[in-house]
């Protein structure tokens, strides 16, 4: 499985527009972006649908006209830009049928896309509950229940495909033991996780992000429970402006066993 980053950063991104804080001056100075969080599976699933994805995909050369499926882990702004899903017509700019692209949310973001969405779309929607699996395109998904809001339920994403299993768990705070016990019931052995790791070394703590303990502890709980082996990797994703006063610093306090996604990485697994 190829999983292509377009973007890692929280929802202002990295440089934040208007921010001249270090590691935002540093990010332009080195081009080292992090755009809102998204990434792509194998050319044909998207995972969230930011603000940036059009002109990452115009940035990247990334043809996402063999896009089919699209999930969507909530309805905060940086994972679902609706105005851009709007756009998305029945027919292509030379009257031929347009490749059907298919979402799968929860009901939240579902009643907004449907809300706004054009007769002629070539969207369809699927509302999806944690612990629901269900197939898109060659994968199978099965939603788990993310900690980020307490009017929505937000969802992360256990994704398999030929014997490749990946977690993709961003816009959440530490995994509820219910999903643990779950993956380890149903013999999970992950070859990725990509984790959120908004708040960095900040001490600042909402409970819907996890900061770099929180990382270091869940993959120290995966690794425990055989969720994770010693061949899997494990992703940072998500990363805050004040996630730390600097790169330098950043860079150092990338907890153990973990790489800090920027974009444009690629991850072959
Ligand atoms: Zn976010
Ligand atoms: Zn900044
Ligand atoms: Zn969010």
């Amino acid at each position: 499985m190829q999983v292509i980053v377009l973007g890692s950063g929280a929802g202002e991104g990295i440089p934040a527009i208007f921010c001249e804080c270090r590691l935002c001056a540093e990010a332009r100075q080195n081009k080292i972006f992090h755009t809102r969080s998204q990434v792509l599976l194998d050319g044909e699933l998207l995972i969230d649908f930011p603000p940036d994805t059009r002109y990452r995909a115009l940035c990247t050369g990334i043809d996402l006209s063999k896009v089919n499926n699209i999930l969507i882990t909530h309805s905060h702004s940086d994972h679902c830009y609706v105005a851009d899903l709007q756009m998305q017509y029945a027919r292509r700019g030379d009257g031929e049928p347009q490749t059907p692209i298919h979402v799968h949310a929860n009901r939240t973001v579902c009643a907004l896309i449907d809300d706004r969405q054009p007769r002629d779309s070539n969207l369809t929607v699927h509302m999806h509950k944690a612990y629901e699996t269900f197939s898109a395109g060659a994968f199978t998904v099965t939603a788990l229940p993310a900690t980020h809001m307490p009017n929505e339920e937000c969802l992360i994403w256990l994704i398999e495909k030929q014997g490749k299993t990946v977690l993709y768990a961003t816009d959440t705070g530490y995994l509820q033991e219910e999903i643990l016990s779950r993956l380890t019931e149903r013999g999970i052995r992950l070859d990725a996780l990509i984790a959120d790791g908004t708040y960095g070394t900040s001490d600042f703590r909402d409970g819907g992000h996890m900061n770099f303990g929180e990382n270091e502890k869940l993959r120290e709980q995966f690794l425990l429970r055989g969720i994770a082996d010693t061949n899997t990797r494990f992703f940072i994703t998500h990363i805050f402006h004040g996630a730390a006063r600097d790169s330098a610093t950043l860079k150092k306090a990338i907890p153990t066993g973990y790489e800090l996604l920027c974009d444009g990485y690629v991850i072959e697994i």
